[in-house]
């Protein structure tokens, strides 16, 4: 097996590496990092939470430490794209304990936050930019700071990067950079027609998957409760009341729905905080904060928190309601069971949602649900967003307890405990309430098996 020492990391690299605990590299660092490090473009498919960051972070460190002149002011070196301003924050936590002891100078921007601080940190030049697309362009825009001399570009959840929301952004900040760049493309999926699409960006690049593609990590316990939607507050309610769940994310769909989800969860006495796109950068911030210190054990979010977000010890991922892109099916599971711990995924799907589980069973190769096999999608059903919330052919309901956290059929069933609520008011989906991307922007549906277009800023 590949140790550290034999990838030839620059000493103070490797020093960072055995204070942070590293032993081994993973799989995919193992493959990648040398072929990073002799400056080749690659794409780089591996499942959540397998040390993708360090994969990247380190031979970029390494290659950004042969430099002998600093980059020059307001331009910088390498440059590392996220999706969501959460992040590019985690991206910039973890290259800066990889770096401490190098000397190189990093910074990240985001939108959502004043932009002065962040001026004030590109004037002198940083040899490594983590940045979320909208606000790197603003500074550029502005003339801040120049990207024609960069040398190392990656995009980390590449797939979304270049989905129709970013692209357009993706492909200006593109055509900025030195044709003599090293690009690299992560992710923990890659549909088909977005690979093809990175072709425009990258020169004859290595390609390493490490794990089929799209396929969530084989510790996570996952399930799908068919339920109606009037049941579905009360199943989670008795989903995240046992002890066993120590650190709970909730996905809902809507940003008002993530809303609904932390009020109902107070009122039967779940303390729960919210993260989207509609909180203040403060707000998200703090709910994160409250999440990963423990002091709250249930976060709600939408997809926003779907991508990258390591917080360890999340035991139970809860899709509340099922995404409308397969692939963050695979993201947000990819919350849980992070780092060689196990993790539990429950989905709770309305019978408008059987199409979209339908779609996730065949994109993870497995069904989720007792009646997964069975499933008839009603003719003419459409994906919810599409207009058709209509009742008029709700099938059978069909419930599966709820897994505690060793695996067995949980005592807590989520059987509604009360009258539920009428369908106009019921939790989620009322009228108006659009599915949109994490980011506020309005969500075009998407062709299937392509990725939201989430937006940062
Ligand atoms: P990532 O997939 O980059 O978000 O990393 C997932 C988690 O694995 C993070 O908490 C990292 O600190 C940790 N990690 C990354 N590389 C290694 C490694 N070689 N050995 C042990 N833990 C690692």
């Amino acid at each position: 097996m590949t140790s550290f020492n034999d990838l030839g990391l620059a000493e103070p690299i490797a020093r960072a590496i055995t204070d942070s605990g590293y032993d081994t590299p993973t799989p995919i660092q193992a493959r990648a990092i040398p072929t990073l490090m002799q400056g080749r473009d690659l794409v780089g498919i591996a499942q959540t939470g397998t040390g993708k960051t360090a994969a990247f972070t380190l031979p970029l460190l390494h290659r950004l430490s042969a430099y002998d002149s600093p980059p020059g002011a307001r331009r910088c070196r390498a440059l590392v794209l996220a999706p969501t301003r959460e992040l590019a924050a985690q991206i910039e936590d973890n290259a800066q304990r990889y770096a401490r002891h190098t000397g190189l100078s990093l910074t990240t921007i985001f939108g959502g936050v004043k932009p002065r601080p962040q001026i004030k940190a590109l004037e002198p030049g940083v040899d490594l930019l983590i940045a979320t697309p909208g606000r790197l362009m603003d500074h550029i825009s502005t003339g801040v700071l120049r990207i024609d001399r960069v040398d190392m570009v990656v995009l980390d959840e590449a797939d979304q990067m270049l989905d129709l929301g970013f692209l357009p952004t993706i492909r200006k900040l593109m055509a900025m950079l030195t044709r003599k760049r090293q690009t690299l493309l992560f992710s923990a999926t890659m549909p088909a027609q977005i690979r093809k699409l990175a072709n425009d960006f990258l020169t004859d690049p290595v390609e390493i998957s490490v794990a089929p593609q799209s396929t969530p990590v084989e510790r996570i316990d996952q399930e799908a409760i068919l339920l109606d939607r009037s049941e579905k507050r009360f199943a989670l309610r008795d989903l995240l009341a046992p002890r066993e769940v120590e650190r709970a994310i909730v996905f809902t769909r809507t940003k008002h729905g993530a809303n609904r989800v932390v009020q109902n969860l107070d009122k039967d006495g779940l303390e729960a905080v919210a993260i989207h796109g509609n909180k203040s950068q403060s707000q998200r911030e703090k709910a994160l904060a409250a999440f990963r210190d423990g002091s709250v054990r249930i976060l709600v979010a939408t997809d926003i928190a779907a991508r990258g977000i390591d917080i360890p010890g999340v035991s139970h991922v809860i899709n509340y309601d099922l995404p409308n892109v397969s692939e963050s099916y695979v993201h947000r599971i990819g919350r849980t069971a992070r780092a060689g711990t196990d993790g539990i995924a429950v989905s709770l799907v309305e019978p408008d949602d059987r199409i979209l589980l339908r779609d996730i069973e065949k994109l993870i190769g497995r069904h989720l649900s007792e009646l997964g096999a069975d499933l008839e999608i009603p003719k003419g059903a459409k994906r919810p967003g599409s207009g058709n919330r209509g009742r008029q052919n709700a099938p059978r309901k069909a419930k599966r307890p709820p897994r505690s956290s060793d695996g067995q059929a949980s005592t807590a069933k989520p059987k509604p405990k009360r009258k539920p609520p009428s369908a106009g008011k019921s939790a989620e989906g009322q009228s108006g309430d659009k599915p949109k991307s994490a980011g506020g922007q309005k969500r075009r549906r998407p062709p299937r098996r392509r990725n939201t277009n989430t937006k940062s800023a």
